[in-house]
């Protein structure tokens, strides 16, 4: 099967019984016993639901991988990932990972004794560097945030077999659409399903896959006792995202493509982020590990004034955070997603009041060129 059948068939296709084309949504918490212990595959809907169970065999299809999870975020998801780990681990970490990834490991697993350090994974020599003989795990993103940084999956891959480590990918932006992580020596992809794979800004939610049948045994073992599992409709509306998701991303890329070679022929733009652009610097690597570079753009427009009236005039760019769904969004990371970073530390990571960054969606290419001109001029 391609990635486009998959979508529409891999995991669990409708139900048996009744010929129903869509999965149902199994809205119950417990099963009846036919004797005590004797049940028919469910008990619990915390330890297993029919109808989160076609979500998680689906993404397990998507990603090649063998067991697949969903939570009811993606931090739930990568809180549940990071419980794999015991007091006196180390983790090496990308320095532009989520905001939420940052907070959740340096406010809340340091205080269980499970420490991190967050260097630039796209230099492999500073990832390199940063282990040390407590260090269990690498957890990077690809391509960044906000500045698109380009990580080289396998080469990261290479560094963990050597020093015994897990590779942990949060797949986010791509997607297994563009990215399989797992193919490229990964041990576990990682998702914010709030995003493109949901697709429509209408459920918040988190996967988790794995290929070894060892380590989804552990994952299973973690959200059964940890508990944040995705209820059934939210289960149900994720699949239904899911359907859609080639015909979405080919159209956020075709467009952002438009869009990000256009704001580079402008000269009232000083840079333009975009992984599909020659230029970018992590330009071939991307080629190289994915068959897409997305739908996220960021450029800088010069000056926070200047970033802040662009925001104010858009029509069809709505101003919120977050990103990845059928509706075009914009954003300041620097006042936005990205506040509560140092204003000099902001500066090192290269994210200026001026940077402006898109999610690009699914309208008319042409209305979405149109509404940023005016609002730049
Ligand atoms: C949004 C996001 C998360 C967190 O996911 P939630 O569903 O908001 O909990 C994690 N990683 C990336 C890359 C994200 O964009």
């Amino acid at each position: 099967m391609r990635i486009d059948t998959k979508l529409i068939h891999g995991g669990i296709f409708g139900d048996e019984r009744t010929g129903a084309v869509s999965v149902p949504i199994y809205q119950v918490s417990t099963y009846k016993q036919d004797a005590i212990g004797q049940h028919r595959g469910y008990e619990y809907s915390r330890t297993g639901n029919p109808t989160r169970e076609a979500l998680e065999k689906l993404i397990a299809d998507l990603e090649n991988g063998s067991r697949g999870f969903a939570f009811a975020s993606g931090m739930a998801a990568i809180s549940t990932v990071t419980s794999l780990f015991d007091q006196g681990d180390h983790l090496v970490m990308g320095d532009d990972v989520y905001g939420g990834t940052y907070r959740v490991m340096s406010k809340v697993f340091n205080r269980l004794g499970i420490w991190s350090d967050f260097v630039d994974t796209s230099c492999p020599e500073e990832v390199e560097a940063a282990i040390r003989p407590e260090t269990k795990a690498i957890f990077m993103e690809t391509p960044s945030n906000p500045l698109l940084k380009v990580t080289d999956i396998g080469k990261m891959a290479e560094i963990c077999r050597s020093h015994g480590l897990l590779l942990i990918v949060d797949n986010t932006f791509l997607t297994p659409y563009w990215q399989n992580p797992l193919d490229l020596g990964a041990d576990i992809v990682l998702h914010s399903a709030t995003k493109y794979l949901g697709g429509h800004s209408d459920v918040v939610s988190g996967l988790v896959v794995v290929k070894d049948e060892e380590l989804g045994e552990r994952i299973h073992f973690l959200q059964n006792s940890m508990g944040g599992i995705l209820p059934p409709h939210d289960s149900w509306l994720l699949i239904r995202g899911i359907k859609t998701l080639g015909l979405r991303m080919r159209q956020h890329e075709a467009t952002s493509r438009k869009l990000a070679e256009w704001l580079k022929g402008r000269s009232d733009i000083e840079q333009v982020f975009y992984p599909g652009l020659q230029d970018h610097p992590g330009h071939s690597i991307a080629a190289k590990q994915a068959r897409g570079f997305g739908g996220m753009i960021s450029f800088d427009v010069g000056g926070g004034s200047r970033a802040e009236q662009v925001l104010s005039k858009t029509r069809f760019f709505t101003l919120a955070e977050s990103l990845g769904a059928v509706e075009s969004l914009i954003s300041v990371p620097a006042r936005m997603t990205h506040a509560s970073i140092p204003p000099e530390r902001r500066r090192e990571l290269g994210i200026t009041d001026g940077l402006i960054r898109i999610s690009v969606g699914v309208e008319d290419p042409e209305d979405l060129l149109g509404d940023l001109d005016q609002a730049l001029r």
